[in-house]
């Protein structure tokens, strides 16, 4: 079981059709047309896609040496801002963020915006950069960590994706 695997519950999961479904429930959960969601620039394309879809406003941080500038997310944010999309590591570009930094980053977002951490690529890190960042889900009740079967399982053709959150946020997404 997926719940199993990640040592958390089953009502904790949501399952998608990829990753990519459970972005699109984020946004569909949290934005509407009057709310905005943050992002780097160069982040994966999909960010930008769902949230057009839901008539919100795409807010792009400069990227620093093509990294997620986390810095330059907070003056970005905006007072109708419900979404922080973070891919770690980052598709197309290829960066990553370290465990001190993005945990620091995720403490610091205010509760009503919600951070969609897409690890996607996680196990690509290496063992050095590698970390567990399902630990801090029972700190962050406003983190939705999404994975997928899709690269280092290279079982795309399947679409299974999921997410790990607390129940709340999970129920939200699985209606
Ligand atoms: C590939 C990818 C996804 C979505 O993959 P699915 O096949 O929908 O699970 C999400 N985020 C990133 C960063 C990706 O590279």
């Amino acid at each position: 079981l997926i719940a199993d695997h990640e040592s958390v519950k089953p009502e904790n999961i949501i399952v998608g059709n990829g990753s990519n479904e459970i972005l699109e429930l984020a946004a569909r959960a949290f934005l509407n047309k009057d709310a905005s969601a943050v992002m780097s620039k160069h982040a994966f394309a999909v960010y930008k896609i769902v949230t057009k879809a839901c008539g919100s406003e795409i807010i792009e941080v400069p990227a620093k040496d093509w990294k997620h500038d986390l810095d330059g997310f907070p003056s970005a944010t905006k007072e109708n801002t419900r979404v922080c999309f973070i891919a770690n590591p980052n598709n197309p570009t290829g960066t990553w963020l370290d465990h001190a930094e993005l945990e620091t980053f995720i403490a610091s977002v205010p509760k009503h915006i919600v951070v969609v951490l897409d690890e996607a690529y996680c196990e690509y890190l290496q063992p050095e950069t590698a970390f567990d960042s399902m630990q801090w889900l029972a700190h962050f009740p406003n983190l939705i960590i999404t994975r997928t079967f899709s690269k280092a399982y290279g079982l795309a053709g399947l679409r299974v994706g999921y997410a790990v959150s607390q129940p709340a946020v999970a129920d939200l997404l699985n209606r």
